[in-house]
């Protein structure tokens, strides 16, 4: 039995283009007042079936994100529409499994379109798999006025069984988890062998296949560290060029017209 990965379609977030490619559109003289993108975003998840573990990866935004769960000023300016018809439990009963399937959670970050589900693992012995650097960075972020607004201690702030990275790793034969500080400090990656493919999950490293391909970056309030993000592209980019791997960015929604099947 070979692994194989399924991408689950877990909704759309509506938001301002400028927040992924960074100044994607500004004033000039001649044109003083451009009209901005606003545009759709995708959120996923992946199961990895691997054949001594099925594998959740990350856990998408909560169901009631839109009603209420965010904060508002959030929810403004990254809106999930349709949280509430993407369920956790119903999305992976719509890809053919449950969440009694899942042997092991990683959650690639702690920002709350990746983390909103984690509570479905509460108070259960599944393996959470997370960077050490991005469990600190996440409590002091929620738990103080300090850090960034995009982590939500409801998300995490459970009885979850973590499984603390801290660097990289590898998970299981096949499946190596990346560190790929840039978006975040602990943002983790993956390279992933299923069947004849190769799969690099780059994740919110790019969120888009512009800042992965133009190495273009997204804004400044979604970069902690400019400069960790470009090494990290590098990274990712060798690591394509030496197994011509397929590379998955975090929000592309043309990536669901392209592949969601690998093995
Ligand atoms: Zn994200």
């Amino acid at each position: 039995m070979d692994t194989t990965v399924h991408l689950i379609d877990r909704g759309r977030i509506h938001a301002d283009a400028n927040f992924v490619l960074d100044g994607s559109t500004v004033a000039v003289a001649s044109a003083q007042n451009p009209e901005l993108e606003y545009a759709e975003f995708l959120v996923w998840n992946l199961v990895i079936d691997h054949p001594e573990a099925t594998v959740l990866w990350d856990t998408g935004s909560h169901h009631a994100a839109g009603d209420g769960y965010w904060p508002a000023p959030l929810f403004e300016a990254f809106a999930h529409v349709d949280a509430d018809e993407h369920r956790l439990d119903d999305d992976l009963e719509r890809a053919g499994y449950s969440l009694g399937d899942i042997d092991a959670v990683v959650t690639s970050h702690l920002h709350l379109d990746h983390a909103g589900g984690l509570h479905h693992f509460a108070g259960t012995d599944v393996p959470v798999y997370v960077h050490e650097e991005e469990l600190k960075f996440a409590y002091y972020s929620a738990k103080t006025e300090e850090g960034s607004v995009a982590y939500f201690a409801p998300d995490f702030d459970h009885g979850l069984h973590w499984e603390i990275v801290h660097g990289d790793r590898q998970l299981l034969p096949g499946v190596d988890l990346l560190h790929l500080p840039g978006h975040t400090p602990g943002l983790l990656g993956a390279r992933i062998e299923a069947g004849d493919d190769t799969l690099l999950v780059a994740g919110d490293e790019a969120y888009w296949r512009e800042n992965y391909e133009n190495e273009q970056s997204m804004a400044a309030s979604l970069l902690y560290d400019n400069r960790a993000w470009f090494e990290s592209l590098q990274r990712v980019k060798e690591l394509e060029r030496e197994s011509g791997a397929d590379v998955l960015c975090g929000h592309d929604l043309r990536q669901l017209e392209e592949k969601t099947r690998w093995g």
